[in-house]
């Protein structure tokens, strides 16, 4: 490692104690990118194509130096000249390429991927500006270009370019990528993000997000999932699918030539797994070029990929399922649309009259979740409950046609980042317990159960958790100018801004304990509940459920009855970064999505491994975390799956029923009290109270009065510090499940069935 000084005398002409912390980052940058090159990469025949319009990849300098194995020798070279990776980490900026879960889904799979030795790449868009940027201001979010890309970054650009064929004239593309690193196996995969030369950031109104929708060739690749409130944003979001699965179709291709395919063969060289419905018309992409440049007949076309290409279905939001208008199609590309007119005719004839299972419906809208499912060999849920309601209820009239083609894959996530990189002292305090076997592969931490009357091991996990909040504390004090109490109740909800989520009913709740206290009954312990996530800017009620909570949080500040027992906060622009201070800091991970609704969820998992305990409704993975734990170490309440899901279909639920509970009344009128307008905005409030009066569509107001009570006993039982502590050990024990090189490993038993190579 003398090479770091050396670099350091090469690139600055200083020595390693006196270059800035960015100098340094950049080093072992270059460092990395280097040893990185001289990795291995897996050439095993049949290749993995995980294709997604979103990759929340989260900081990868200490990641990838875990994963080469050097991140101990590393940092002792460092001490040895006074510095720390964890202030060079500060100087790393977190790529803005993903939106939430399904994001994060991707770059865990990636993760696992390359370090169970698979060969497999994923394939996705370098955004320019991500997401956005998460400010607030007057107790509202405002949202800001992430200009990520400022600065030295992990991408590498290549010389690779295809030819993508829209309708208003071709545009070539540039290929950028990021190696994936495996996990102490000495081999690489890549992540590979398709970008336009011409895209032009001036476009940008300045300080929004605001752009010239229409002008293609300057704003394709700009953000992520641009506002598509109206038809300008909607026609770019299908400028962009097409975009990314034309380059990757093209890539696939090429590849599988390169390797001795014939082609009609493809299926021994390639699967293709998408991620949710964004990028299905691969499907129609590949049909085009194999037609087009390779003489096949459509039929023979259509049989390669239907032998390619692997669904993930990611929701059951009605309004999530992604549907386009032909005649958008096909003023992006005009052969596509005649493909999946094709297509549709196809699938007309083989099931007359059943209009479930149409691609093209009566107002002539493409439903693009039907071609996945028609065209793809394998559709998948994310968690046990949700494939069964997929089967069951939501895609029912396509697994009664094809019932082999379903499955469940329950999320994971990966422990690398999430517990080695993310809680270095808890994953010590494992590798001393049980070895460091569940690094890789079957992460099996069940071992653990056996200090359960170890008195020390017990004590060091209470330790390692306070340390963690007060990492946490000093954080959010440096970075968020937020104070937050770090012997206190630490009790977090993160994860995007949604109605199905419920974050209006944990605010609520605060309503709730806000009275309480003023009423002198105060908490033995204070208690601290921090939120985080970012609303789409066109999603009204978001925005005003962002404002009820910053409004509540103003109101307790102010309040010297209050504060010193209870303090909220939002913490602003929640990414992988902040989830990796945020969640070993946790006691009480929330998850109370109505039940049905959230597909998996994987914050659950990641909370639960980091040793908090959870209160939650039976939807997604809870439910088999509730199965794992047992009862005694999960808090769940609320009305289940199958009620709620009779309720929709009853058209059953009355929110005045509830609204008019003596126990709920007070609460949801105290959103317009005269205390709550003098600190917030009398509009936007009384907008989300009438909403959550007489429209409550996701039923905030039915567990109300069972959250309530049982969130009480959850800070009743954290005084008991034994009975709580046996109980985060549990956790700890049962999350190995979660691993998602457990769920990768049953992806591809049970889809990709690509050869895996021993260790080393
Ligand atoms: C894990 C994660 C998510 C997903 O959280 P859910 O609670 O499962 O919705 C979203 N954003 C970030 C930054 C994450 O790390």
């Amino acid at each position: 490692m003398n090479t770091m000084a050396a670099m350091a005398k090469n690139q600055f002409h200083k020595s390693i104690e006196d270059i800035s912390d960015q100098e340094l980052y950049y080093l072992l940058l270059d460092l990395i990118k280097d040893k990185s090159k001289g990795l291995a990469t897996n050439h095993s025949k049949k290749k993995l194509y995980y294709v997604s319009a979103e990759f929340l990849i989260g900081k990868l300098l200490v990641n990838n130096l875990l994963n080469l194995g050097i991140y101990d020798q590393v940092e002792e070279e460092l001490q040895a000249h006074g510095r720390s990776l964890t202030e060079v980490e500060q100087a790393e900026k977190e790529p803005s390429l993903g939106n939430g879960g399904l994001g994060r889904l991707a770059s865990c799979f990636l993760d696992s991927i390359a370090s169970l030795g698979m060969n497999g790449d994923g394939i996705g868009l370098n955004y320019h500006f991500g997401l956005f940027r998460q400010f607030f201001d007057n107790n509202q979010q405002t949202a800001k270009p992430d200009d990520w890309l400022g600065g030295r970054t992990w991408l590498n650009r290549t010389e690779t370019t295809f030819t993508v064929p829209f309708k208003n004239g071709p545009v070539s593309s540039t290929l950028y990528e990021i190696d994936i690193i495996g996990f102490k196996r000495g081999e690489r995969n890549r992540l590979r993000l398709f970008d336009l030369d011409t895209v032009n950031s001036d476009l940008i109104q300045w300080g929004t997000i605001q752009f010239d929708k229409k002008n293609i060739p300057e704003n394709l690749t700009l953000f992520l999932y641009p506002d598509d409130s109206d038809h300008a944003g909607r026609m770019l979001r299908i400028y962009q699918q097409y975009f990314m699965v034309s380059n990757a179709a093209q890539l696939i291709i090429r590849e599988a030539l390169d390797r001795g395919s014939n082609l009609h063969d493809l299926a021994d060289y390639a699967v293709i797994q998408i991620n949710d419905t964004h990028p299905s018309f691969i499907i129609p992409e590949l049909i085009r070029l194999l037609t087009e440049d390779h003489d096949f007949t459509f039929e023979e076309a259509v049989a390669v990929v239907r032998q390619v290409v692997a669904f993930t279905n990611h929701t059951i939001l009605s309004e999530a399922l992604e549907k386009w208008p032909l005649t958008d199609i096909e003023a992006v590309q005009p052969e596509i649309a005649n493909i999946i007119c094709r297509l549709d005719r196809m699938i007309k004839e083989d099931f007359p009259d059943n209009h479930a299972v149409e691609i093209i419906d009566g107002s002539n809208t493409v439903h693009m979740a039907s071609i996945a499912i028609h065209f793809g060999f394998s559709t998948n849920g994310v968690a046990r409950l949700h494939s069964q309601i997929l089967v069951n209820s939501e895609l029912k009239a396509f697994a009664d046609i094809y019932p082999e083609k379903f499955s469940n894959k329950t999320n994971g996530i990966t422990f690398r980042r999430w517990i080695m990189a993310a809680n270095p002292r808890l994953a010590h305090l494992i590798d001393q317990s049980i070895g460091d076997q569940w690094h890789q592969g079957i992460s099996d931490l069940s071992g653990l159960s056996k200090e359960k009357d170890n008195k020390e091991f017990i004590n060091q996990l209470a330790q390692i958790k306070q340390a963690n909040k007060e990492r946490l504390a000093e954080h959010l004090r440096v970075s968020k100018r937020i104070e937050i109490k770090p012997d206190s109740i630490i009790d977090v909800q993160i994860k995007r801004i949604h109605e199905y989520k419920r974050q209006q009913m944990l605010a609520l709740y605060i309503i709730y304990k806000y009275f309480d206290i003023k009423n002198g009954n105060r908490p033995q312990t204070p208690i601290t509940i921090l939120f985080g996530g970012k609303a789409a800017p066109a999603y009204t009620i978001a925005q005003d459920i962002i404002h009820l909570i910053l409004t509540l949080s103003a109101l307790i500040k102010e309040d010297p009855e209050v504060a010193p027992y209870l303090q909220v906060e939002f913490v602003s622009n929640y990414n992988v970064t902040e989830a990796e201070y945020l969640i070993p800091a946790a006691d009480i991970s929330e998850q109370i999505s109505l039940a049905s609704k959230e597909a998996s969820g994987t914050g659950n998992m990641k909370f639960m491994l980091n040793g908090a305990l959870t209160i939650c409704t039976l939807d997604g993975a809870n439910v088999e975390i509730a199965e794992r734990v047992g009862e005694d170490n999960i808090y769940t309440f609320g009305k289940s799956s199958d009620e709620i899901i009779d309720l929709y279909a009853n058209n059953a639920y009355n929110p005045q029923d509830y609204y008019n509970r003596p126990a709920i009344k007070p609460l949801v009128d105290f959103i317009v009290s005269s205390d709550m307008i003098r600190l917030g905005h009398e509009s936007q409030l009384r907008r989300l109270y009438e909403d959550i009066k007489s429209k409550d569509y996701f039923m905030a107001m039915i567990d109300l009065e069972e959250y309530i009570a049982l969130k009480d006993k959850v800070y009743q039982d954290y005084e008991d510090q034994e009975a709580w502590l046996d109980k985060v050990l549990v956790n700890i024990s049962e999350a190995g499940y979660f691993s998602s090189d457990r769920t990768i490993l049953e992806y591809n038993e049970g889809i990709w069935h690509l050869e895996v190579a021993d260790p080393e």
